[in-house]
C-alpha cells in the first residue's frame, strides 16, 4: 500500500513539474514515507528521518515531508514538537498536505495556476499517467483503504482510519490507465481486499469487479490481496477459478494456530476453520497457490500454543508464509491491556524455527515444477537475467537476449529452490 501511496504523490509532483533528484543531496523536496506496522520498521524509519537533519540544516530551503502511518490520521502537533526539521506532515495516502504546501510557497504570479493544476491532481486518484516514469509491468491498485476489524495487535485501523471501498468506475479507469502506460498486470490491495464493496451502497463486490476488470484487452493478469478468511466466499472463489486472468494465489493471513491466542488477538475464526478454508479454496481453485502471514510471541503464547501454528504449517503446506515476530504496537489492544511477555530471544527462536520448516516445505513443493512449461510474465531484469512471476507467484529467471519486458512467454523449469525457479524460453 505504501508503495501505491509513494507512487501516487511521485506522479502527482511529476505532474507538477518536478523531476526525480538523483540523491537525498540533491533534492529539493523530500518526502519519506513510512510504516509502522512493527517495531523495526517504525525504528527504520526514525533513523532515516533523522539522517535528514543535517541536510535541513545545511540547506534551510529544502522542504521535508513526513507521511503515512508514522503521522497517521491523529494529526501531527505531537510528531512537529518532535521533528522541528520537518516543513510537512501527511498521513497515509494523503497527498494533499505536501501539495498544497508546495503551492502556498509558490510566489503569487504562479500560485493560481499552479493551485488549479493541484486541484486536479487531487481529483486524480491511483494509476494515472506520470511524464517521466517508465511503464511498469505490474501496477499496484488500492481498492480499499484503512481497516474496521481491529485486531488486537494492529495499528492499521489507527493509521489508515477506517475502512473505505474505492468507487469501482475510478477502479477501471485507473486499470485502464496503467496498462496504456505499459502495465500488464494489477495486483489490488486492500487491508481486508475480500471486503471490496460491502462498505458502500450498490457497489459491485469483489467477484463482480474481478469480471469487470478481466475485460480490458490489454490486462494480462489480475492478482488481489490480502483477504481475510472470514470475507473469503464461494462466490469469490469461484470467480477466481473462472477468470483466466484472474491469478489462482490467495493471500489469506491466519497469524497464529492455536485458537485461544487467535481470541486474544480478535481474529474472529478457529483453527478448524482456517483448515476447513484452505481445503475449499484448494476444491474450488484447482492448482491454487496460498500465502499466509503469521505472528509468534504473540502475549501468552505458550511453546504448546506455538506448537499449533508449528503444525498447522507442517500440515497444509501452504506455498508461502510470510512471518513476524510480535511487537507491541501503540494505542492497540494488546499493547494497553496484554503483556509483552515472550522474551525477544524466544521469539527469534519461535520465528526461526517456522522459518526452517516453510523453507523446507517451498522447496519440496517448487520440485514439481521441475521440466514443467509454466507461462511467465516478464517484469524486469536483474543481473542481467529477465525475471518475471508464474501465475501462483513464484519467481523465475531466464537468460535471453531478447527483450522480454511485459511479455507473457512460456519457460521450462530447469532448476528449482525454495524462492525461484530458473528455466529457458520455450520457443513460441
Ligand atoms: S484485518 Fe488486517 S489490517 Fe485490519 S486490523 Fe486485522 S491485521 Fe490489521
Amino acid at each position: 500500500m505504501n508503495v501505491a501511496d509513494s507512487d501516487r504523490l511521485s506522479r502527482s509532483l511529476e505532474n507538477l513539474g518536478y523531476s526525480r533528484a538523483a540523491g537525498a543531496e540533491d533534492a529539493d523536496v523530500i518526502i519519506l514515507n513510512t510504516c509502522v506496522v512493527r517495531q523495526s520498521a517504525e525504528d527504520k524509519a526514525l533513523g532515516r528521518l533523522n539522517s535528514l537533519r543535517p541536510l535541513k540544516q545545511a540547506k534551510p530551503e529544502l522542504v521535508i515531508n513526513l507521511m503515512g502511518c508514522l503521522v497517521g490520521v491523529q494529526g501531527n502537533q505531537v510528531m512537529q514538537k518532535r521533528f522541528p526539521w520537518v516543513d510537512v506532515f501527511s498521513g497515509p495516502s494523503d497527498p494533499q498536505p505536501l501539495l498544497e504546501f508546495l503551492g502556498e510557497a509558490a510566489d503569487c504570479e504562479q500560485a493560481k495556476a499552479w493551485r488549479e493544476q493541484i486541484d486536479q491532481v487531487l481529483d486524480e486518484e491511483f494509476g494515472v499517467l506520470s511524464p517521466t516514469q517508465g511503464p511498469r509491468v505490474s501496477e499496484n491498485l488500492p481498492i480499499v483503504l484503512g481497516c474496521s476489524h481491529a485486531c488486537a495487535y494492529c495499528v492499521i485501523p489507527h493509521r489508515r482510519g477506517r475502512e473505505r471501498s474505492r468507487d469501482a468506475e475510478k477502479i477501471l479507469h485507473e486499470a485502464t490507465a496503467m496498462t496504456e502506460r505499459g502495465a500488464r498486470e494489477v495486483v489490488l490491495l486492500g487491508q481486508i481486499v475480500d471486503r471490496y464493496g460491502l462498505d458502500l451502497p450498490r457497489s459491485p463486490l469483489l467477484p463482480e469487479l474481478l469480471a469487470q476488470l478481466a475485460q480490458i484487452p490489454a490486462l494480462k493478469r489480475i492478482r488481489f490481496l490480502t483477504s481475510h478468511p472470514n470475507w473469503m466466499t464461494d462466490a469469490l472463489l469461484k470467480e477466481v477459478a473462472r477468470q483466466e486472468k484472474v491469478m489462482p494465489h490467495i493471500e489469506v493471513p491466519i497469524q497464529a494456530g492455536d485458537d485461544n491466542v487467535l481470541l486474544a488477538m480478535r481474529r474472529g475464526y478457529t483453527n478448524a476453520q482456517y483448515r476447513e478454508l484452505v481445503g475449499r479454496i484448494r476444491e474450488l481453485i484447482p492448482g491454487v497457490s496460498i500465502g499466509t502471514d503469521i505472528i509468534v510471541g504473540f502475549p501468552g503464547e505458550s511453546e504448546q500454543a506455538f506448537m499449533k501454528t508449528y503444525d498447522l504449517l507442517q500440515d497444509l503446506k501452504l506455498d508461502v508464509a510470510h512471518l513476524a515476530r510480535y511487537s507491541p504496537r501503540p494505542n492497540t489492544y494488546s499493547a494497553r491491556f496484554l503483556e509483552d511477555d515472550i522474551p525477544a530471544v524466544e521469539k527469534m527462536r519461535r520465528f526461526r524455527a517456522l522459518e526452517d520448516l516453510q523453507e523446507q516445505i517451498v522447496g519440496e513443493l517448487n520440485k514439481a515444477f521441475l521440466g514443467q512449461n509454466v507461462p511467465v510474465l516478464f517484469e524486469g531484469k536483474s543481473k542481467k537475467r529477465w525475471y518475471g512471476r508464474t501465475p501462483t507467484n513464484r519467481l523465475a529467471f531466464v537468460d535471453s537476449q531478447e527483450d522480454l519486458l511485459g511479455q507473457l512467454r512460456t519457460v521450462r523449469v530447469n532448476w528449482t529452490g525454495p524462492w525461484s525457479l530458473i528455466g529457458e524460453l520455450v520457443p513460441a
